[in-house]
């Protein structure tokens, strides 16, 4: 039997396209952009392969035109543009992409940054246009063409006028509803926010005219009372940076420069306390451009704070901030990802999960981490900083899922040290043990100066034993997760057994317990519903008594679960 062709309802699916794939009207230019982008790619590499000179990115601009009284935007470009044929088969044909046929045709070319890929971005144009002209003089034709459509309603392709090759297109901007307001889409500030949100890198110039002011220049005759004057003029103005400070070489770079990137770009009024930029190939090909903030964001200990990385594709915005490349225990880190290894959805809005983003999000996490330790040991007064800002989130890190990260983030925790009298880490700590030593010794308390004073320290500070001293609601739950580095046991020094008792001084607090079972049974009575037992313990030098915890739950613990439940 012959098989019988699907027939789409060409109307309809028009209709979804517009009106379903993307949330956000503002994308509509972006994927007019990318197309003039591809449109001039193709020109460019044309060129190339046939070996014309003197052609630059510079002398082929996108150039953007806004006329509001007459509701028209204008996008242009000066790339290969369309024939009737193209104009027929590209536009009239949803999903019919030229510059994926484009792409598989030159997959030899190394350098081929070519964006479009599904055949739909075009008509994205009618989620804010009641009208789209196409006007396109396809390179090496003396006939330009028009396309013209209302969108659903069908589309005219007609012979017309044009001087040079290129597509020209014009969108008549809807009028505002109740609903739905399109005014904005007229306004040269707008479209300029808009050209740097998603198509700041685009490697050609995208160009529009800006109003602006200036002071007039002070006339020569002028008398002890001038008032200055100004004046507005237009100014083409180029809107995008073009090439991503990522994409240039390192050495190229100067600290200021990341700098100013990211203060300007993450709108921080501090410098950060470092970047990482790198470029990946391999399993996976990406950039990054990572940094970490010198100081906690006002929210970030909040719900409302939301973690992720800018991804680019090619060069285009394709998410701002995308929560998977993050893991919480890094939420802190700002930047970018630019890679062309992904499966982008239809609407370039949303990934498909995909294998590639976890590689890629598993490889940063893997240099974040070696930056922070590079730093942990070379520049210790920076990290003690950025440990002053995030250290929380890396010890909630250590301790939510049951410690699952313990391999990857307990080298990064730095505590107070009792001998040291500064921040150490826990390899610092064991380097530091004695021979007979057989825990890791931490006592807990409100603050440092509390905690040094805790009876049970003395014997420890006797014996030269290095206590860390935690001050922090979270560091005993994280401590107790951890429960072991590099194979030796963390000890509470409020704990029952510290371990410092011989098998005779053992032997002896026993025989003193029962000598005196009269004693400490009358103690036990007198403080009763205060403690549940009273005992004799070797582990005091000065001080007649200390407080201690009976099960895993220790006493600075309670405080905090019992604080957790009023809140
Ligand atoms: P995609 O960009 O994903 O291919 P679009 O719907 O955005 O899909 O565009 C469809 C096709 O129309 C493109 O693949 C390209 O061949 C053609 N096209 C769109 N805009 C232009 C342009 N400005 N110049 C030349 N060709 C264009
Ligand atoms: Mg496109």
């Amino acid at each position: 039997m012959a098989k019988k062709q699907f027939k789409a309802e060409s109307k309809r699916l028009l209709d979804l396209m517009i009106n379903s794939i993307y949330t956000h009207k503002e994308i509509f230019l972006r994927e007019l952009i990318s197309n003039a982008s591809d449109a001039t790619d193709k020109l460019y590499y044309n060129a190339m392969k046939d070996g014309k000179t003197g052609i630059t990115r510079d002398s082929l601009p996108i150039e953007l035109t806004l006329d509001k009284e007459n509701r028209r935007f204008v996008i242009e470009d000066h790339g290969c543009g369309m024939t009737a044929e193209e104009l027929e088969s590209n536009l009239g044909t949803i999903a019919r992409s030229g510059s994926l046929a484009f792409k598989k045709e030159n997959q030899d070319q190394a350098d081929i940054d070519i964006i479009g890929q599904f055949g739909v971005g075009f008509y994205a144009a009618f989620m804010v246009a009641s009208h789209v002209e196409v006007v396109s003089r396809a390179i090496g034709s003396d006939q330009a063409n028009r396309w013209e459509s209302d969108g659903t309603a069908g589309y005219t392709v007609t012979p017309c006028e044009k001087e040079e090759n290129g597509t020209r297109i014009t969108l008549t901007i809807k009028e505002n509803t109740e609903n739905e307001t399109y005014d904005e889409f007229l306004e040269p500030y707008r479209i300029q926010a808009l050209v740097k949100k998603y198509s700041d890198y685009i490697r050609y110039p995208i160009k529009m005219d800006m109003i602006r002011s200036r002071m007039k220049e002070k006339p020569a005759d002028a008398g002890e009372d001038y008032q200055p004057e100004w004046e507005e003029y237009t100014e083409n103005t180029t809107l995008n940076s073009m090439v991503p400070i990522w994409k240039k070489s390192k050495k190229d770079l100067t600290e200021e420069e990341y700098n100013s990137f990211y203060t300007s770009k993450f709108y921080d009024y501090q410098p950060p306390l470092c970047h990482i930029h790198s470029s990946v190939e391999g399993a996976v090909t990406y950039t990054a451009m990572l940094f970490i903030p010198a100081h906690a964001p006002m929210d970030y200990y909040t719900k409302d704070y939301e973690k992720g990385l800018q991804l680019y594709s090619n060069g285009v915005l394709i998410m701002d901030k995308c929560a998977d490349l993050l893991p919480d225990h890094f939420s802190f880190v700002r930047g970018m990802v630019d890679t062309a290894d992904l499966s982008l959805n239809i609407s370039r809005e949303m990934l498909q999960h995909d294998r590639h983003l976890k590689a890629i999000a598993q490889s940063i996490e893997k240099k974040i981490k070696s930056e922070l330790l590079k730093m942990q040991k070379d520049q210790r007064e920076e990290y003690e900083k950025f440990w002053k800002a995030f250290g929380r989130q890396i010890k909630y890190g250590a301790y939510v899922d049951y410690g699952a990260h313990k391999d990857l983030l307990q080298d990064l925790l730095i505590y107070h040290s009792s001998t040291e009298d500064k921040l150490v880490t826990l390899e610092e700590y064991v380097s530091r043990m004695k021979e007979e030593q057989k825990y890791i010794y931490y006592a807990c308390g409100e603050t440092i100066d509390k905690i040094k004073l805790l009876p049970a320290m003395e014997t420890l500070r006797d014996k030269g034993y290095e206590v860390l001293c935690l001050d922090d609601n979270i560091d005993e739950f994280c401590i107790k997760m951890l429960a072991s580095y590099q194979e030796k046991e963390f000890k509470s020094i409020a704990d029952a057994d510290l371990g410092l008792e011989s098998e005779d001084e053992k032997a002896e607090i026993k025989k003193l317990t029962e000598e005196n079972e009269t004693l400490l049974a009358a103690l036990g009575t007198a403080l009763e519903g205060k403690v549940k037992k009273v005992e004799l313990t070797g582990r005091l030098k000065s001080h007649p008594c200390c407080l201690r915890a009976e099960g895993p739950v220790t006493l600075e613990m309670e405080k905090v679960l019992n604080q957790q439940a009023l809140d």
